[in-house]
């Protein structure tokens, strides 16, 4: 178990966060409500987090000098976003704390490291195999069988560097589109559902999971969270153990999310891990009004040392994500008695970005 932070952080401390994205955003905003300072670090010249935070530097990710003095300004450094260049991660542990740390990112930046790691520690994934090289993935392919999905091992996102291979896929073909990065191959998983489990783990070890969420994606981006998940206890309870060894087995301090698929045979539901997110994650958006805590509370106490709050739910919960011109409907949205709107400030409306998310809190049935 590791210590608890000798410099015991309280309300007035500075936290600093790599990115400026909406998650940056509701992370500030969430630090401000504990009377932490947030200090953003991004290298975008306008971003989301900005107009939120009580400081922020704009910057290049390998620039040191500006890195040297983020550090020297924060207490506690954390990040949105798991693509945090391995040496920033490793130039800034050197100079103040970073939760989550290294081991985390590195695990997770890599869907190869992952996968191993996840199945190291005796839980279910869909079947795998490395691909450097095309004859890699004509052997991967006839071990797997099809329809099986090529992934890029690294900044896959929102289904971005992944392809499906079909029956009359092209391998050659399905190889260039990836653009010949080392990648991976899993077996295709015939799934019932998709849910996730949004947890935090303290450095003195305590484990706090909010409710399983089920999540329905349109185009490879969440479009719905609802909660509770529609699965019975057992594969609940199997997500959440789950959860709980991965935060163990990276000695997690911070909030993570653990995407699972759900599969149904003759002995009942099981669930199988698709992937670990370092960091707050959309599924758990719902949280801000759906829970005792919200994820971005609770992610600004476990960084900073504070005691983590309660994952009770208050009801049943839908979240929606408002993706390009669906956030138009904001008018509607605000007049709409117990909808719960929030907008991330984003200047433009591209297709496919994430413009804004509502959340709804029904009673309990029953
Ligand atoms: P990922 O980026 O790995 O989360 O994948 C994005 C989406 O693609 C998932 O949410 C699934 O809907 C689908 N998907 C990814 N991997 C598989 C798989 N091995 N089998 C079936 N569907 C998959």
């Amino acid at each position: 178990m590791s210590q608890p932070d000798p410099r015991g952080l309280g309300p007035g401390a500075v936290l600093g966060i790599l990115g400026g994205g909406q998650l940056a955003r509701m992370l500030a905003l969430g630090a401000a409500d504990l009377g932490v300072r947030a200090h953003i670090f991004a290298p975008e010249p306008d971003s989301p987090a900005y107009e939120v935070a009580a400081r922020h530097t704009i910057g290049a990710y390998e620039d040191e000098a500006a890195l040297a003095s983020f550090a020297d300004a924060v207490d506690v450094v954390t990040y949105e976003f798991e693509n945090v260049p391995a040496a920033t991660a490793a130039f800034l542990a050197a100079r103040t704390p970073l939760h989550p740390g290294a081991r985390a990112l590195a695990v997770t930046q890599d869907r190869l490291t992952e996968k191993r790691f996840v199945a190291g520690l005796g839980l279910a994934v869909a079947p795998f195999e490395a691909v450097d090289s095309l004859a890699d993935l004509e052997q991967a392919v006839a071990r797997l069988g099809r329809p099986a999905v090529l992934k890029t091992r690294r900044f896959g996102y929102d289904g971005k560097g992944q392809i499906k291979i079909a029956d009359g896929v092209d391998l050659a073909q399905a190889w260039d589109e990836i653009g010949h990065f080392p990648a991976i191959l899993e077996g295709f998983v015939t799934f019932s559902r998709e849910v996730s489990v949004v947890a935090a783990r303290a450095a003195d070890g305590s484990f706090a999971a909010f409710d399983v969420c089920e999540n329905e994606h349109r185009d490879h981006i969440l479009a719905l969270t609802q909660v509770p998940a529609r699965i019975g206890w057992a594969a609940a309870d199997g997500a959440i153990e789950a959860a709980r060894r991965i935060g163990e087995a990276l000695s997690y301090v911070g909030v993570f999310a653990v995407e699972f698929f759900v599969v149904e045979d003759k002995t009942g539901e099981h669930v199988v891990v698709n992937e670990i997110a370092p960091r707050v994650h959309n599924s758990g958006h719902w949280t801000s009004e759906g829970a005792q805590t919200s994820q971005f509370h609770q992610h600004v106490r476990a960084v900073c040392g504070f005691p983590l709050g309660a994952t009770a739910r208050r009801g049943r919960v839908t979240m929606e994500n408002l993706i390009g011109a669906q956030a138009q409907d904001w008018r509607a949205l605000l007049a709409e008695p117990g909808a719960h709107l929030h907008l991330y400030g984003k200047r433009e409306a591209r297709p496919g970005r994430k413009m804004g998310h509502v959340t709804r809190i029904l009673p309990e049935v029953g």
